[in-house]
């Protein structure tokens, strides 16, 4: 009874084990698979300070016999992971990057499964260390600038910053080398001619590529100026009327320029000191001086008016690109250019432009318009306007210093 009922059972589970042992056995042989065996946590190209931590991770087809680890061609030893016999694991381990030496490491892991093949997989991870101290100190000791001028800090560090910003009157400033890959950095910040002259404080924040911050203060003091009074200004209702007909809201400028300034190139374009951008006959308004008209009250001319023939060549002060080149309702035919690190020269009243298109890049001296009266004009005049983050100041100091 049971032999004759048993032997099936028996067959079958010789088949089963048969079946199974010839797979396996199979797939030993034919498993060709590279395994995926990485590393995790750290960064290709990273830098590093003080203990580094990662994970090495595999997920692979086949059982893994063995990881070897190196850095710069010498052992790395992670405990548990010489020897896994595992398809699956993740075993994190520490570096103590104060072992080794500053700049360029290498770490190399290699893998092989234990099928008949031994598939192999490597891989490297290029790191830096820096376990130096970041060092910042400003180079001028007391800052002094008129209102409407521009402030110039500038600061040295002992490496490479990611971030450097400089914080005054409640706004925050980005700070960039003075040429490329140079530890002295610079900001330029712009002194409204209405700022109260008094003494501020103003603090800078610079952060390396592995989070040492250093802050720094520095006294900085804004001078007074006793800016003229203009005797009077008077341009006729029917030709702002006309204006209107042809030109666009200069609302619509101010939005354009907001967008402008945020995509401003974080390089300078320009070299040297600014040009006048046309020969100066008279200037007609000063920078600062202060106008009240009927349509905009009490307010200050942040810009200079230079006047020239009618119809002169206006050039481009520096060079930059072309950002604007449209006809608004005040400004008239307008002319904006963007020098870099948010500092732009606007050209106001242009009679007719030169054949240049938003997007161009001009030379220092490339023509860009000719002399007007276009928008709020009384007479043929260029007002000339220099801007750093929006804020217009004396465009005439950018002439007589490089910056
Ligand atoms: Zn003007």
């Amino acid at each position: 009874m049971y032999q004759r009922y048993m032997r099936p059972v028996v067959f079958v589970f010789l088949g089963l084990v048969g079946l199974w042992v010839g797979s396996s056995l199979f797939s030993y042989f034919t498993y060709n698979i590279v395994p995926d065996v990485r590393i995790e946590g750290l960064e290709q190209g990273g830098v590093y300070k003080g203990t580094m931590h990662g994970s090495i991770h595999a997920n692979t087809g086949y059982k893994i016999a063995s990881v070897s680890i190196t850095i710069d061609d010498k052992p790395f030893e992670v405990e548990g992971v010489r020897s896994v016999r595992a398809k699956e694991f993740s075993i994190p381990f520490e570096l103590d990057t104060t072992e080794l030496s500053q700049g360029r490491h290498l770490l190399k892991i290699e893998s092989v499964d234990s099928s008949y093949n031994a598939n192999r997989s490597s891989e490297q991870i290029e790191f830096f260390v820096d376990n130096v101290p970041l060092k910042a100190a400003f180079l001028q000791q007391e800052l002094r600038v008129d209102q409407g001028r521009t402030l110039h800090p500038k600061f040295k560090v002992n490496k490479t910053v990611v971030n450097a910003k400089v914080k005054v009157f409640s706004k925050t400033y980005d700070c960039y080398p003075d040429t490329e890959g140079s530890t002295v950095y610079e900001s330029f910040i712009p002194i409204d001619c209405e700022q109260s002259s008094d003494e501020y404080i103003m603090s800078l924040d610079v952060t390396d590529k592995v989070g040492n911050t250093v802050t720094l203060a520095n006294a900085i003091k804004i001078n007074e100026v006793s800016f003229p009074k203009q005797k009077g200004f008077y341009v006729p209702p029917e030709k702002l009327n006309d204006e209107k007909e042809i030109s666009m809201n200069n609302k619509i400028l101010s939005e354009a320029l907001e967008k402008w300034l945020s995509n401003s190139p974080k390089n300078k374009l320009w070299s040297g000191p600014f040009e006048q951008p046309t020969v100066v006959r008279r200037i007609s308004t000063p920078y600062g001086e202060i106008r009240i008209t009927p349509e905009k009250g009490r307010y200050l001319h942040r810009a200079i008016d230079i006047v020239n023939t009618p119809k002169s060549v206006v050039w481009a002060s520096q060079n930059g690109k072309v950002i604007i080149k449209d006809r608004y309702l005040m400004t008239g035919n307008t002319i904006v250019l963007d020098h870099g690190l948010g500092v732009f020269t606007k050209y106001f009243h242009l009679d007719d432009f030169a054949d240049i298109e938003v997007g161009d890049l001009v030379k220092k001296g490339a023509p860009v318009g000719r002399l007007g009266m276009t928008g709020y004009a009384n007479g043929y005049h260029l007002h000339w306007e220099l801007t750093i983050n929006g804020v217009p100041v004396d465009p005439l100091e950018w002439t007589k210093t490089v910056f």
